[in-house]
């Protein structure tokens, strides 16, 4: 599949979040305007108990104080701020005698008597201010003692400051009252009335805690149209920044991918990490006794050496998988092999300082350990030296065997030999190269092969390009030779047909 370019994908990833926020916006804009109602309710029901109890301690107290006579006492208390509050629009005495007086001095019409209850009855009541009066008719709370009664004409000024929040003319609400004397048909609405009859209006109602009012408070269009407009411009903010985010996400994770670490986990994800095999053959006999499994990084018609990432892949803990990835091959591999050919791996200090190796191998239960052979270099130094002993004999005492890599060109090389009980050495191609030159290495390439000689190591010369260093090796007594001069790492079916080509040596 023709994969998409990342001129194409980034505004696609931009505008996704908010086309999804777009297409979400309608059920988010009616979710919204079901909870902006749901809040208004709860603001207006806490501001009603809130004027209740307001109420209750100033009709309490006055009602405590009056005398009834319409006298000094009586209009202070009718006038006192305290009680003549913001939730009062008036209030006023009716005496026994027929007169009265209010807030404002004289007695006003305001009490609808034929609403009153039983004169017989005391006690506080709900009626309305007459309709007649021209404006909206506001609740009367009274309080009948005998033939004498005081009343307070409510103030509803502050629902509509409520209701103009967060948009105008957004909210309808009606209270009914709930007690009997005070017809129940009797309703007080604020607000725009038409939202009542507008298809697909909501409402919610509540009733005060002593059980006398019943509250519904309706929304329409207008408040879906204004939590419509909210969730556009949210949109617009969450989308875009959704939008940015998920393209740095995608810049940050196509960089990663495509730095060295991001592609070689994409390589290890992908067994893009293979055997290549340098034939070791013996000059005497031009046998191919064995082969060296040499990393290639194989990605399509691509393949990369070594030099290029092993150090980082050592660095960054991924030399372990792969080497995991490599002797799995070489595994699957050897069977394709002629039995008296060994293949050789090479490995780093981590695979036996830890029982990593060992695991590995346990895991696959290989069961001829002569044909599978480890070289260990010289160039790295090992850290723990006691754990790395007990694992190679671990791994010697089940038939596998080690060579030392490098030999010559780190430090330690003798001491290694002895501690691990290493039996083979590969000589470094930088000596081999001092064949027929006048380098002075050339002496140490001497020294070498004669303490090898002398300790009967098995010896392999590496990096063998002429057949001069072929001979002078062979006269010094070393055979094993793997260079390109032979073969150069090949991978499998290459190797096969190569040694097919050779007619089978
Ligand atoms: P090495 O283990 O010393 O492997 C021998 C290197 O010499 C190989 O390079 C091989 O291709 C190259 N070589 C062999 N004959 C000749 C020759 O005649 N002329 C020249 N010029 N070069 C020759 P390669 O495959 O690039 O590997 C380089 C190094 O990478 C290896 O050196 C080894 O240290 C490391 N390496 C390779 N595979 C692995 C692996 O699987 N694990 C680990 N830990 N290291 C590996
Ligand atoms: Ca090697
Ligand atoms: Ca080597």
């Amino acid at each position: 599949m023709k994969r998409l370019s990342p001129l194409w994908i980034s505004p696609l990833l931009f505008s996704l979040p908010i086309l999804v926020c777009l297409l979400l916006s309608q059920p988010v804009s009616n979710a919204l305007a079901h909870y902006l109602l749901e809040q208004k309710l709860a603001e207006i029901e806490l501001a009603m108990n809130e004027r209740q109890q307001t109420l209750e301690k100033s009709i309490d107290d006055q009602m405590a104080r009056f005398a009834f006579d319409c006298g000094e006492q009586d209009m202070t208390l009718l006038r006192d701020p305290w009680h003549y509050n913001r939730h009062i629009r008036l209030q006023g005495l009716k005496l026994a005698s027929g007169k009265g007086c209010s807030s404002l001095g004289p007695d006003l019409p305001l009490i609808d008597a034929s609403t009153l209850p039983d004169p017989e009855i005391d006690g506080f009541g709900l009626t309305a201010t007459p309709p007649a009066f021209g404006t909206e008719q506001e609740l009367v709370i009274f309080s009948k003692r005998g033939d004498q009664l005081a009343y307070w004409v409510l103030s509803n000024s502050w629902i509509r400051t409520i209701m103009e929040k967060p948009c105008s003319a957004c909210f309808y609400i009606e209270f009914t009252p709930l007690v009997p004397g005070l017809a129940r048909h009797k309703i007080f609405p604020r607000g725009e009335q038409a939202i009542k009859h507008e298809p697909g209006s909501e409402s919610l109602s509540f009733t005060t805690p002593d059980n006398k009012m019943q509250q519904t408070l309706w929304s329409g269009l207008a408040l879906r149209t204004y939590a419509q407009s909210l969730v556009y411009r949210g949109t617009f903010w969450v989308g875009g920044t959704l939008g940015a985010l998920l393209l740095t996400g995608y810049w940050l994770l196509r960089n990663y991918r495509r730095s060295l670490k991001g592609l070689l986990h994409t390589g290890l994800a992908r067994q893009e990490f293979v055997p290549f095999y340098q034939p070791v053959l013996d000059s005497r006999s031009q046998r191919v006794v064995g082969f060296e499994a040499l990393l290639r990084w194989q990605r399509d018609d691509d393949v990369t050496a070594p030099g290029a990432f092993i150090a980082y892949a050592e660095q960054q803990g991924l030399i372990l998988p792969m080497t995991e990835q490599l002797l799995d091959r070489v595994i699957a591999d050897l069977p394709q092999l002629a039995p008296e050919q060994w293949v050789s791996v090479n490995l780093v200090a981590a695979h036996i300082e830890q029982p990593h190796l060992r695991n590995l191998l346990q895991h696959h239960d290989w069961p001829s350990p002569t044909r599978l052979t480890f070289e260990l270099t010289e160039r790295e130094p090992i850290m723990d030296i006691e754990a790395a002993t007990s694992e190679i004999s671990a791994l010697q005492e089940k038939g596998y065997h080690f060579k030392l890599d490098d030999f010559g060109t780190g430090y330690g090389g003798f001491a290694y030999l002895q501690r691990l009980g290493i039996r083979q050495i590969k000589i470094d191609k930088m000596f081999v190269d001092t064949i027929g030159t006048d380098d002075p290495k050339r002496s140490l390439l001497d020294a070498i092969i004669a303490f090898g000689l002398e300790s009967d190591m098995e010896m392999i010369a590496e990096g063998v390009e002429t057949q001069a260093q072929v001979d002078y090796l062979a006269q010094q007594g070393v055979y094993l030779i793997q260079g390109y001069l032979y073969a150069r790492p090949m991978p499998l079916p290459e190797l096969l047909h190569w040694q097919q080509t050779r007619g089978g040596h």
